[in-house]
């Protein structure tokens, strides 16, 4: 991990937004750090239980007062992470490694922290940050290449505002070792690129889906309610989750092995609302998440510095030798192009991904 700290370029209304939200902050600490030892003093409870007993408090009533209407038109962000530290602090003094959290006042300074509640944000390269829930600032000095992070915190020194966040040791850009891939994204392979190799993130998904529809019948067949229906269900949540596990760990790794390993990657830019209505690809392709994997793959391109081309989606890939530039059809149940005529014969999706690698855009 490694920190990055800019100065932001704000004008008047915005430097008044950020002033705005560090305020916002320092109430909801101490009506919380109030509130907890009002209520609760030393009890023996957890803290992250305290402090969600305090936030039902302040969200329930306190914010509902109108003279505290203001906060709902500030960014809930603020708010939930001003808890985050109340309980922190907390924990900070119970494990005896820093005294009683105190009141915030103005004079220790103004901050103030944001999260994006889905996960990391892209920052692309330049002299603009889009802060989640706030808006988009300029910087003084730009980004020199796209980064990733969740969590930022917003504060004021001197006369500056600064932004600060975290990125993993992992987001810089890397020397790709191979120059260019194309992928071809299939229902037998999950994708297949044109230097031979083959993805076939099924196998694991299948096994655990013929485990989940045994589970199914095993519980159609159970007494309903029953004790032992109910453990059948609960595996059947677990393997669930596992699923959606398997299908995103199986997916980061992918895509983050072909945009530090390739300087170019071109894929076919599908129209999956189509292949979604045509119901033989639809199993395969929503299952395997084509979707989420294009959606990785274009941050991650612009996190390591890879280009992703997209091919024109009506480029026939299938159809073209990839030899000889012939144009034939093909049924989709053939797993062979063959053309006799110029000695090819070659793996269907093999023969696509080298024609997506050979594709260029027309001028
Ligand atoms: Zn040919």
């Amino acid at each position: 991990m490694f920190a990055v700290k800019r100065a932001l370029k704000l004008n008047n209304n915005q430097a008044t937004l950020m002033a705005k939200h560090a305020g916002f902050r320092r109430v909801v600490f101490n009506m919380g750090l109030s509130l907890r030892t009002q209520l609760y003093g030393q009890s023996n409870l957890s803290d992250s239980k305290v402090i969600s007993e305090v936030k039902k408090v302040l969200t329930n009533h306190v914010k509902k007062q109108p003279e505290f209407a203001w906060m709902n038109q500030l960014s809930s962000r603020v708010y939930q992470n001003a808890l985050i530290d109340l309980k922190e602090g907390f924990s900070r003094y119970r494990s005896g490694k820093a005294g009683h959290p105190k009141f915030a006042s103005r004079r220790d300074g103004q901050s103030f922290t944001v999260d994006s509640s889905n996960g990391k944000v892209l920052l692309p390269a330049g002299n603009t940050i889009k802060i989640p829930t706030l808006g988009t600032f300029r910087l003084h000095e730009a980004l020199p290449h796209g980064l990733a992070s969740q969590t930022f915190t917003i504060s004021k020194e001197g006369n500056y505002w600064f932004i600060s966040f975290c990125v993993d040791a992992e987001s810089l850009p890397v020397q790709q070792p191979e120059n260019s891939v194309g992928i071809d994204a299939g229902v037998k392979s999950f994708i297949t690129m044109s230097n031979e190799q083959v993805f076939d993130a099924l196998r694991p998904l299948k096994q655990a889906k013929t485990k989940l529809s045994s589970l199914l019948r095993k519980a159609s067949k159970q007494v309903k309610g029953s004790k032992n229906q109910r453990k059948t269900y609960n595996k059947i949540g677990r393997l669930h989750a596992g699923i959606a596990c398997i299908r995103k760990d199986l997916l980061h790794k992918l895509t983050t092995y072909l945009a530090k390993t390739f300087k170019s990657i071109k894929i076919e830019d599908l129209n999956v609302k189509g292949l979604l209505a045509n119901h033989k690809l639809a199993g395969a392709i929503s299952d395997l998440g084509f979707y989420e994997f294009r959606r990785q793959l274009e941050y991650k391109c612009k996190m390591y510095g890879a280009s992703l081309v997209l091919v024109d989606r009506w480029f026939p890939s299938s159809k073209i030798c990839s030899n000889c530039g012939h144009k034939q059809d093909l049924l989709l149940s053939i797993r062979t192009y063959d053309r006799p005529a110029c000695g090819m014969s070659i793996d269907r999706d093999l023969n696509a991904s080298l024609n997506i690698l050979n594709w260029e855009p027309s001028a």
